[in-house]
C-alpha cells in the first residue's frame, strides 16, 4: 500500500497539478511550452524503447516526428478527416513505417544500425521536401485544427487532450514494460543469444519495439502539427535529433519519469539560449554541480581522473563561452554537444536515475513484497523417463572453414539418463551443443529429438521444441534481477494477449510467474538473492542461475556446458547436488564436464570426443580405463582415485 501510494502517488500529483495549471494561470506562453511538454513527452517516451531498453542508437526518431506531423497535416487538409482519425494516422504510419525499417536494420548492430536510422531520417526529410504537390515542399503546410465534437479546441482544452494523451501513453507503457514484454526487451539488450535459447524471439521482440515506439513518434508528430498549425521538412532534422537524444539521456534511460524530465528541459532549451542571464546562471550551476560530482567521484575513487573532470571542463567552457559569445543562439549546436558530452560522461544514469538514488533513501520505497514460491511438482512434474533414445545425433559434421570441429559425431542420448560429454580442450564438446542448440548449422548431419529432425540454425525453434541449455562462457541478463533471469525464460505462464497487459490485466499471470520462478531459484538455493541484480551475483551463483533460467523452460533435455568452469570445491560440491535434483525431476542431461570425479559421481554414459570425432563410449569407469582415451589426454594415465580432481587437460 505505501509503496503504491509513493509511486503512483507522484504520478496523480504531477498530473493533477498539471491539468489545473490553465485555470489557475492564464499565459498563453506558458501554456504552449506546457503544450510542447507533453507532446515531447511522448516523444521521447517512444524514443526511450530503443535508445534506453534495447540499447539501441536510434538516430531516426525525428524522422517519425516529421512523418506523424505530414500524416496528421495531410489527412486534416487533404482528406478532410477529423482529429481522432487524423492522429490516429500518425500512429499507424509511424508504427508500419517504423517496423519496415527495423526488419532490415535490426538484422544490424551498434554503428551499422546507427547509420541506417540515419539514412533513413535523412531520405525522409528529403521526400517531405522534393513531393512539392503532396506537401507544398520548403513552402510549409499549414492547417487548421480540426474541431472536437464539433466544438473548436480553445488552447487549453488542446492542451488537456496532449496531457491526457501522455497521461494514457504514461499508463499503457508502464504496464508494457513491467510486463514480460518489458523484461524480454531488456534481455534481448544485455544477451540477444540467451533470448533467442529461452525461447522469447529476439528478432520479434526487437521490431515489436522499435515499431511501437516509431508509433509513439507518430502520434507525437500529429500532436506537433495540430500544436504548431503549419509544418516545415527542415524542423525535423539531425540537430532536432541530437536534442531529442540529448532529452533521453539526460533525462535518464528506461524511465517515464526520465523522458518527462528530459521533455522539461527540451521545452527549456530555447528560453535558456536567448536569455543571457538566464544562461549564465545555468551553465554557473551545471558547471559547480559538475565540479562537485567529479571531485566526489575522485575522492571516492569511483572515477578515473580524466572521466571526473571531463564534465566540469566542457561546462566550463558554456561558462566562458557564455561571457564571450555575443548571441548564444548561435551556439546552440555546439552548446547542445557540450552538455550531452557532460551527461554522458558525468551522469551515465541521466537525472532521475541519480534523483531515484536518492529519493530511494529519502523515502525507502520498499519492495513490492513476493509471492509464496509454487510447488515445484506444479511447475515441473516428476516425468517418467523410459530409457528409449531421447536424442540422436546422425553423422554430425561442423567445419570452420578447414578446421574440423565435429566431424562425424553419431551418438544416442537416452531418455533420464545424465549423459557426459568429455575430451581435451577444443575437441568440439561446445561445438556439437551450439549445433544442436541452433546457435550453428551444421555443414552436414541431422539431430532427431524423440525421432522427429529437430530445427537447425535457429536458438529459438530448438529453444520451442524442448531442448534448454546454458553457456560455457555465461550468457546472463546482467541487467535483470535473479528473479526476472528466470522469468525472462519461463514457459507455459504468459497467455495474456497484448491489449490485456497493456491495460495492466496480466498482473494475476505476472504473480504466478514470480512464484514459479522463486522455487526455481529455491532450488539452486539462491532465494534470498531473489532481487540481486544477475551481473552483482558471485560467479557460482551466476552459474547455478544459468541452470535455474534454463529449468525455467521445463526442457526434456537440459544441456550443461562446463557447468563447474571456474567454480571453488564448495560450489562444486552444491552443483553435483543441484544436477541430481534436477535428474531426479525425470529431466534427461547432457553434462560437458572437466572435472573427472562430478563425471564419475552423475553420468550413466560417458562419451569421449577427440578432434570431433568419437574416441570411446561407456560407464565412466569403462571410458577412464579405454586406452585411446589415455592417449588422448596425452599419453598420462588417468588419476588413480577418481575424487581426486580434473581429468588432466593438454598443455
Ligand atoms: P571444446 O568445447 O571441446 O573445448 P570447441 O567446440 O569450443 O571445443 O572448439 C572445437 C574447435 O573448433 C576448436 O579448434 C575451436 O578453435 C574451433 N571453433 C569453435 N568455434 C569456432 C568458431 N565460431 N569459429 C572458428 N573456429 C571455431
Ligand atoms: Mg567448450
Amino acid at each position: 500500500m505505501r509503496r503504491l501510494l509513493l509511486l503512483r502517488g507522484a504520478e496523480l500529483i504531477v498530473f493533477a497539478f498539471l491539468a489545473t495549471i490553465p485555470l489557475l494561470v492564464v499565459n498563453p506562453y506558458a501554456l504552449g511550452l506546457l503544450t510542447l511538454l507533453a507532446i515531447y513527452g511522448i516523444l521521447l517516451i517512444g524514443l526511450d524503447v530503443t535508445v534506453g531498453y534495447l540499447g539501441q542508437v536510434n538516430l531516426g526518431h525525428v524522422a517519425f516526428l516529421g512523418l506523424g506531423a505530414y500524416t496528421a497535416g495531410l489527412a486534416v487538409t487533404k482528406l478532410g478527416l477529423g482529429m481522432a482519425p487524423a492522429l490516429l494516422a500518425a500512429m499507424a504510419v509511424g508504427l508500419l513505417l517504423g517496423g519496415l525499417l527495423a526488419l532490415p536494420a535490426l538484422r544490424l548492430e551498434g554503428p551499422q544500425f546507427a547509420l541506417a536510422t540515419l539514412s533513413f531520417a535523412a531520405l525522409s526529410t528529403t521526400a517531405l521536401n522534393e513531393l512539392e504537390g503532396l506537401t507544398g515542399g520548403a513552402q510549409g503546410l499549414s492547417l487548421t485544427r480540426p474541431p472536437v465534437f464539433g466544438h473548436a479546441l480553445t488552447p487549453p482544452g488542446f492542451y488537456w487532450l496532449c496531457m491526457a494523451l501522455l497521461a494514457v501513453v504514461w499508463m499503457l507503457m508502464r504496464n508494457l514494460l513491467a510486463s514480460q514484454w518489458g523484461r524480454a526487451f531488456e534481455a534481448l539488450r544485455d544477451s540477444p543469444i540467451a533470448t533467442d535459447a529461452m525461447g522469447v524471439g529476439t528478432y520479434r521482440h526487437k521490431v515489436a519495439a522499435f515499431a511501437l515506439g516509431s508509433a509513439l513518434g507518430g502520434l507525437a508528430g500529429g500532436l506537433y502539427a495540430f500544436n504548431f498549425q503549419y509544418l516545415q521538412p527542415q524542423s525535423y532534422t539531425y540537430d532536432l535529433m541530437i536534442i531529442l537524444l540529448l532529452g533521453v539521456v539526460l533525462g535518464g534511460r528506461k524511465s517515464l519519469w526520465g523522458a518527462f524530465v528530459g521533455a522539461s528541459v527540451i521545452v527549456l532549451l530555447p528560453n535558456l539560449l536567448s536569455n543571457r542571464h538566464l544562461f549564465q546562471i545555468f551553465s554557473g550551476a551545471g558547471f559547480a554541480a559538475a565540479l562537485a560530482a567529479g571531485i566526489r567521484g575522485l575522492m571516492k575513487k569511483t572515477v578515473r581522473p580524466f572521466q571526473a573532470l571531463a564534465p566540469a571542463v566542457a561546462m566550463g567552457l558554456l561558462v566562458v563561452g557564455g561571457m564571450l559569445v555575443e548571441n548564444t543562439e548561435d551556439w546552440r549546436k555546439a552548446i547542445f554537444a557540450l552538455m550531452l558530452f557532460s551527461v554522458v560522461v558525468g551522469l551515465p544514469e541521466g537525472l532521475m536515475g541519480f534523483l531515484s538514488l536518492f529519493l530511494a533513501k529519502l523515502f525507502r520505497v520498499p519492495h513490492a513484497p513476493l509471492p509464496e514460491p509454487s510447488d515445484i511438482e506444479t511447475i515441473l512434474p516428476p516425468g517418467s523417463p523410459d530409457g528409449a533414445p531421447l536424442l540422436v545425433l546422425e553423422d554430425l559434421k561442423r567445419y570452420f572453414g578447414g578446421v574440423k570441429a565435429v566431424d562425424g559425431l553419431s551418438m544416442t542420448i537416452r531418455s533420464g539418463t545424465i549423459h557426459g560429454l568429455i575430451g581435451p580442450n577444443g575437441s568440439g564438446k561446445s561445438t556439437v551443443v551450439n549445433v544442436i542448440s541452433g546457435l550453428y548449422t551444421p555443414t552436414s548431419g541431422r539431430t532427431l529429438l524423440r525421432g522427429s529432425v529437430l530445427p537447425t540454425g535457429s536458438l529459438f525453434r530448438v529453444a520451442k521444441s524442448g531442448v534448454a541449455r546454458t553457456f560455457q562462457n555465461l550468457q546472463l541478463f546482467g541487467e535483470l534481477t535473479a528473479l526476472e533471469n528466470v522469468m525472462v525464460a519461463l514457459k507455459g505462464v504468459y497467455r495474456s494477449p497484448l491489449p490485456l497487459v497493456l491495460l495492466g490485466l496480466a498482473r494475476l499471470e505476472e504473480r504466478r510467474a514470480q512464484a514459479d520462478a522463486l522455487c526455481l531459484l529455491g532450488r539452486i538455493g539462491l532465494r534470498d538473492q531473489a532481487l540481486t541484480k544477475a551481473k552483482d551475483l558471485t560467479y557460482g551463483a551466476q552459474r547455478f542461475l544459468e541452470i535455474a533460467r534454463a529449468l525455467a523452460r521445463k526442457p526434456d533435455l537440459l544441456i550443461l556446458d562446463e557447468p563447474a568452469a571456474g567454480l571453488a570445491h564448495p560450489d562444486v560440491v552444491q552443483l553435483i547436488e543441484i544436477i541430481k535434483r534436477v535428474h531426479g525431476r525425470g529431466i534427461t542431461i547432457i553434462l560437458i564436464e572437466h572435472h573427472m570425479d562430478v563425471v564419475s559421481e552423475l553420468c550413466d554414459t560417458v562419451t569421449v570426443l577427440d578432434y570431433g570425432k568419437v574416441i570411446a563410449e561407456g560407464t565412466p569407469d569403462e571410458v577412464k580405463r579405454h586406452p585411446k582415451v589415455v592417449e588422448a589426454y596425452l599419453g598420462q594415465p588417468p588419476e588413480p582415485d577418481p575424487s581426486s580432481g580434473a581429468v588432466p587437460q593438454p598443455a
